[in-house]
């Protein structure tokens, strides 16, 4: 049985040590732990690396410290639409999921489209009807709301800009995001996938790089499995993580010159701002980010849980 490796993200941003409390500080490590685990063991027993990223990205749509499921982040009128996707190297199957509401796990939806239906991306009523039909549980808007969301909505509605979950808005509390999570298992196949409730403030029907196969996700057993977290739109204009990949298959870069060169280069020179996790079909681990921080964490050659946010 080949190589395990596995990372998990939770969004990049102006993260800054200074701002933050160590109780915030010890939730998110908590966290990003605890989805690790969850994957560890399932591709340790012999488990496919899409249900590692599956089920390792419920835990974290689970926690209100994430912008997904439970935590996400509030639209200009309010309310939460989600997007969510999932991708397999083998057979480059996906399922995506845009703008849903009221759904208590986007990612579990997005499995849904992979695996029930012959499409990749469902939209609002649509993967909400999808999700009925499954009986896959909803949960009230009480169950969203947050209050340091609703405060971030206020401050981005008196700024009158969108507003990526982790910018510099000097509040401490104030620093998470999106959530992803990619893996290689034991039979050699790679999977990745993203789940957020996007950018506060963001105008009604908003999608963003999430769902969008190549700009917020990518996984091709021929070279890599990304999943990414930053400004949507400068992910999908720079193809982010499709472009990772096409380097490796067509220039023959390795992993981490291919990730290095996509987020310090190709989306800064662009504008755009986030980070990315991502593996290759060795088990090698790459994570660069052109912001201040990002929460992630990967297993190391020991086997343990490794959290970090800064360098460390
Ligand atoms: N990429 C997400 C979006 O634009 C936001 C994030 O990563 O926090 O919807």
């Amino acid at each position: 049985m080949g190589k395990i490796a596995f990372a998990v993200h939770g969004g990049a941003g102006v993260i800054l040590k200074e701002n933050m409390t160590p109780e915030r500080e010890a939730q998110v490590r908590v966290g990003l732990k605890k989805a690790l685990e969850v994957g560890q063991n399932i591709l340790t027993t012999g488990g496919s690396s899409l249900d590692a990223v599956t089920e390792a990205i419920v835990i974290l749509e689970d926690l209100p410290e994430f912008n997904a499921g439970r935590g996400s982040v509030f639209n200009h009128f309010g309310k939460h639409e989600m997007d969510a996707a999932l991708m397999s190297g083998r057979e480059l199957t996906t399922g995506a999921v845009a703008s849903v509401t009221g759904v208590r796990n986007p990612v579990r939806l997005a499995r849904a489209v992979l695996e029930k239906t012959p499409h990749v991306l469902l939209t609002s009523e649509g993967a909400e009807a999808l999700a009925l039909e499954l009986g896959l549980p909803f949960e009230s808007e009480e169950y969203f709301y947050t209050d340091h969301r609703y405060k971030q909505l206020q401050q981005a509605l008196e700024r009158n800009q969108t507003q990526l979950d982790h910018a510099d808005d000097g509040e401490e509390d104030k620093k998470f995001g999106t959530v992803g999570a990619v893996a290689l298992d034991q039979h050699g196949d790679l999977a990745t996938g993203v789940s957020t409730g996007g950018m506060t403030n963001k105008k009604y029907g908003r999608i963003g790089d999430s769902p969008i196969v190549g700009a917020g996700l990518y996984a091709n057993n021929r070279t890599c499995a990304v999943s990414a977290t930053g400004e949507g739109e400068y992910f999908i204009r720079g193809v982010v993580c499709y472009d990772i990949s096409a380097r490796m298959e067509y220039l023959g870069e390795d992993l981490t010159r291919a990730a290095q060169t996509v987020i310090m280069d190709r989306l800064s020179d662009l504008g755009g701002s986030g980070g990315i996790i991502s593996v290759d079909a060795s088990g090698c681990i790459s994570m660069p980010y052109n912001t201040p921080g990002m929460y992630r964490g990967f297993l190391n050659d020991k086997g343990e849980a490794v959290v970090r946010i800064w360098e460390y």
